[in-house]
């Protein structure tokens, strides 16, 4: 596809010298904020591919509160799949952060207690369990920050925070067999 694009003092873009202009520095001719606003109109939302024409305005979750937001789609399938997300988020977002603040909670409360109680064994046990209860909220609700939607695409951020949550549960298990071992050896 072959797309011209206007910045703001009026210069018509040619989308194929895009990548000459990084090499010659043009960039810094023209303005930045545009140019970054160009370029995010032009990626597809879920899939991250360029060339994204398909608007659609989604009334989501966006890190802080609810709001309608303009996403840009490359196809009817990415659309799906953001509203699908979307749906999601919006109804399980007070779960994750509620999971979330109680996790943080035990945890603090947990090594409050050991200090008191000075049982390393108990802490290696809680912390285990912690963390990876923390793994399968990241897991079951694999919310990324906006920015990490915005620089990867939601379906690559799906997959690093459910990465992240799979590492969190792994190591919660081996905690877990660590405390095992003290116990029995
Ligand atoms: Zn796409």
């Amino acid at each position: 596809m072959h797309l011209m694009y206007i910045c703001n003092d009026n210069n018509l873009i040619d989308e194929s010298k895009w990548s000459n202009w990084f090499d010659n520095s043009i960039f810094c001719h023209y303005n930045i904020g545009m140019i970054k606003q160009v370029f995010n109109m032009s990626k597809c939302s879920y899939c991250n591919k360029r060339d994204a024409e398909i608007k659609i305005i989604l009334d989501t979750w966006n890190g802080t509160n609810r709001k309608k937001i303009t996403y840009f789609v490359c196809s009817d399938e990415c659309k799906t799949q953001l509203e699908l997300f979307s749906g999601y988020v919006n109804k399980h977002v007070n779960k994750f952060i509620s999971s979330i603040l109680i996790v943080i909670l035990v945890l603090i409360i947990s090594l409050c207690l050991m200090v008191y109680l000075n049982n390393i064994r108990l802490l290696i046990l809680i912390y285990s369990v912690c963390i990876a209860l923390m793994g399968s909220v990241f897991y079951r609700y694999p919310f990324a920050t906006p920015e990490t939607c915005q620089k990867y695409g939601l379906r690559k951020s799906i997959y690093i925070i459910k990465n992240i949550g799979m590492g969190l549960i792994i190591t919660g298990i081996l905690g877990g067999l660590t405390f095992l071992l003290y116990c029995f050896f």
